[in-house]
């Protein structure tokens, strides 16, 4: 879903005006209401400060594809691009460069995956390295690879 269509209701919901969610990102009321106008979208760093202040995950906020790698975030647009288990079944949620013949493709940290994607990601989309690395950063806590960690480490 587009931010114009969620800020809005998100916005409302915590009973904020948008002069209110303008004061707490120090910008300006005009720069919300074009942001719900759908004139113009926040950068990457600024959806991650309206994230905070609405208290959501930023996925909520950025128009995710339906169906993405659930550890690089890569989104799935065609087919042989799923991981398999050893037994050859399909691994719907991941990608064959992650995970293959069940088991993770590489034995990779968070933060190395973010470095490694960011300058590929750039030249494909045409942003900055560091606006990639910014959104990966925001995206991979939420996906399930790096949750699961999360949950591992909570049971140490
Ligand atoms: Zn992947």
């Amino acid at each position: 879903m587009a931010i114009k269509d969620v800020l809005p209701r998100l916005r409302n919901e915590r009973g904020l005006t948008q002069e209110d969610l303008a004061s707490r990102l120090f910008i300006t009321r005009q720069a919300v209401s074009r942001w719900e106008c759908g004139e113009t979208t926040p950068g990457i760093d600024m959806t991650k400060l309206i994230a905070r202040e609405l208290d959501v995950p930023v996925t909520e906020l950025l128009e995710m594809p339906d169906h993405y790698c659930q550890s690089c975030g890569m989104m799935f647009t065609g087919p042989d691009q799923h991981g398999h288990e050893a037994n050859g079944a399909e691994v719907a949620d991941l990608c064959r460069w992650c995970y293959d013949d069940g088991a993770w493709v590489e034995d990779i940290s968070m933060e190395d995956m973010i470095e490694d994607c960011a300058p590929r990601m750039a030249e494909a989309v045409g942003w900055s390295v560091d606006e990639c690395a910014s959104l990966m950063g925001a995206v991979l806590p939420t996906l399930r690879r790096w949750r699961d960690d999360a949950a591992e480490d909570a049971f140490k």
